[in-house]
């Protein structure tokens, strides 16, 4: 083989020489890359660049090979500079040093293919003694090594004490990891770097490796892996303990909510901020029931977990059903000692302790990874809308979300209390109520008079509204004034709502509509204010009922992901244009609302 020289320069010696010795590695060529360099040969270089033709040749090396290389044994011409392992004085000094054997093994640069470091190092240890007994001293009684400061010695403990951690949890990908204070871990680099062999082994990798190695002896079940473990073992070698990173165990599903009132994740009780008090009966939640707790709580046991989360593909209202297939979710269960739990068995807990307010299926095992898919997957959706109609003018305009005090299901939500005490952070950072509020009972714009109001008018106003009111005009002010009193308060004229033909017309026409969407109130105070376009699909199914309350109509929508639905409805006081409010040219009172169907998965 032909080898190249390299000038040997102080400062830059080991990297160079390690380059010449790559370089030759790559076989034979005419080409000298190091043409341009003027080559000077050293003694050292000499024994170097014969020992790295050793190493090549490792596998097969035999003590011939040995007795050799160590026949060119020049120490005493260079003790001043001390060349690394695995030459000769190199590997003489660390012996000097007190290296233990696995240290030995690791940076002493003689180690076989699939040699283990620790008889690597008792190879190494038992040529050098046999050329120089001497040195044996160097490695008895209280010695110590100054790579690793003994911490190999260390590694059974460690293996057991890991074993021991992991007894009580499933885990079929094991990591292995440690952490060195610092400045250990850099003095150890600055000696290996200056006596070790080139590109040898560094402390943490060799020392978990060698941890690992002790735990197969004591568990040779357990799968050890690089990446994407269910439990990371950090060894601390500091205090020589080992800490536990159970990561979760994921499980994805669909879920349909089938009754309404039910929020997706859990909420905290406003008045306690989850604490637990008197008006949540000490449960902390605002909602009894949530989809998160439904679907988490009773797999806590099956997983022997205490906590989850809860990841969905998007979220419905609170008031908002959620049918069809469901909606696809991924409930992460947190520090699990269990993770093989059949999914049959699973999906059976959920349901039957839901009774019939949840129903889960398609549960499969999942992976972190799929939370990001969930939640960055935008899906179609399909719904159902049930409204009444109203004359234009007739419904309150809607009110910013996080002003309305709160109650449940709040059909009777308080009037006119607008400074309630519910407008907490917590409060914000949870689900869209969306229950319509009542604010107020306008009925047109009429005044309705007393009879201070009416005293102070002049004659001729009060006879203006007696004409209005189609009552007498004539007598004294006084009569006047008991007249329009005694008058029924005149109904507003209200303009007319649209027949039902009229109404299927403008309902069918929406497919294919975009609608611009600015930013509900209801969520204003939670999300940028901006317009959003999205489309309105496919149009199924158009109702209307004439009923003794007025005019229903029901509709289902299938619409671009982030289509707020209601509001294509009501039309949000003119937000979202157009609406169905708006062609109408009536006010429109959602009744309910549900998902018919995520098209996604
Ligand atoms: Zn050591
Ligand atoms: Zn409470």
């Amino acid at each position: 083989m032909k080898m190249t020289e390299v000038p040997k320069d102080s400062g830059t010696e080991e990297k160079e020489d390690w380059t010449a010795f790559a370089n030759a590695g790559f076989g034979e060529t005419d080409i000298d890359l190091w043409d341009d360099l003027e080559a000077a040969p050293t003694p050292d270089s000499e024994n170097e660049t014969e020992s790295d033709d050793k190493q090549e040749k490792d596998s097969s090396s035999t003590d011939d090979d040995w007795s050799e290389h160590y026949q060119s044994d020049q120490m005493e011409t260079y003790l001043q500079e001390i060349p690394p392992a695995p030459s000769l004085p190199g590997l003489k000094h660390l012996l000097r040093m007190g290296t233990c054997d696995h240290c030995l093994g690791r940076i002493g640069g003689k180690k076989s293919f699939g040699q283990d470091i620790v008889s690597a190092g008792n190879e190494i240890r038992a040529n050098i003694l046999a050329t120089d007994p001497e040195l044996a001293s160097a490695r008895d009684g209280d010695s110590y090594c100054q790579f690793c400061e003994e911490l190999f010695a260390e590694a059974p403990l460690l293996a057991r004490l890991m074993n021991d951690a992991l007894a009580d949890y499933e885990c079929s990908r094991l990591q292995i990891g440690a952490q060195f204070p610092k400045d250990q871990a850099e003095e150890e680099d600055l000696i290996r770097k200056r006596y070790g062999a080139p590109g040898s082994a560094p402390l943490k990798s060799s020392l978990v490796e060698n941890v690992a190695k002790e735990l197969l002896i004591l568990n040779p079940k357990i799968k050890l892996v690089n990446e994407k473990p269910q439990i990371l073992a950090l060894l601390d070698m500091l205090t020589l303990a080992v800490n536990l990173d159970i990561r979760s165990h994921y499980i994805y599903g669909r879920y349909r909510k089938l009754e309404r009132g039910i929020p997706q994740t859990r909420w905290p009780c406003r008045s306690c901020k989850g604490r637990g008090c008197m008006r949540c009966d000490g449960t902390g939640k605002q909602y009894l029931h949530s989809v998160q707790d439904s679907v988490g709580n009773p797999l806590l046991e099956l997983f022997g977990s205490k906590e989850h989360s809860f990841h969905g593909m998007g979220r419905e209202d609170i008031d908002v059903r959620c049918m069809g297939r469901g909606r696809p979710f991924v409930i992460e269960m947190k520090s699990p000692k269990i993770r093989s739990v059949d999914m049959a068995v699973v999906e059976k807990a959920i349901n039957s302790q839901a009774e019939g307010r949840i129903e889960v299926d398609s549960m499969r095992d999942s992976q972190r990874s799929e939370v990001v898919r969930i939640k960055d997957t935008p899906a179609e959706k399909s719904y159902r809308i049930r409204f009444k109609l109203h004359p234009l003018g007739t419904m309150p305009a809607p009110v910013p979300n996080h002003r309305k005090e709160g109650g449940r299901r709040g059909k009777k939500g308080r009037r006119g209390k607008r400074n309630g005490s519910g407008r907490g952070k917590d409060e914000e950072a949870i689900l869209d109520t969306d229950t319509p509020v009542e604010e107020n009972n306008v009925k047109g714009n009429t005044p309705i008079y007393d009879e201070a109001s009416l005293t102070i008018l002049k004659k001729a106003e009060l006879v203006d509204i007696c004409i209005a009111r189609k009552v007498a005009k004539s007598g004294t002010k006084s009569d006047l004034i008991e007249r329009i009193l005694n008058s029924p308060e005149p109904q507003p004229e209200l303009p007319p709502l649209p027949d039902e033909n009229k109404i299927l017309k403008i309902l069918n026409g929406l497919a294919g509509t975009t609608l611009e969407q600015r930013t509900p109130l209801r969520v204003a105070h939670r999300r940028a204010d901006k317009i959003r376009k999205r489309q309105v699909m496919v149009v199924e199914d158009p109702v209307v009922e004439s009923t003794e309350e007025g005019i229903i109509a029901e509709v289902s929508l299938r619409c671009e992901s982030g289509t707020y639905v209601k509001e294509t409805v009501h039309g949000d006081g003119g937000r979202t244009i157009p609406s169905v409010s708006s062609l109408l040219g009536a006010d429109c009172e959602v009744l309910w609302l549900d998902v018919a169907d995520i098209h996604a998965d």
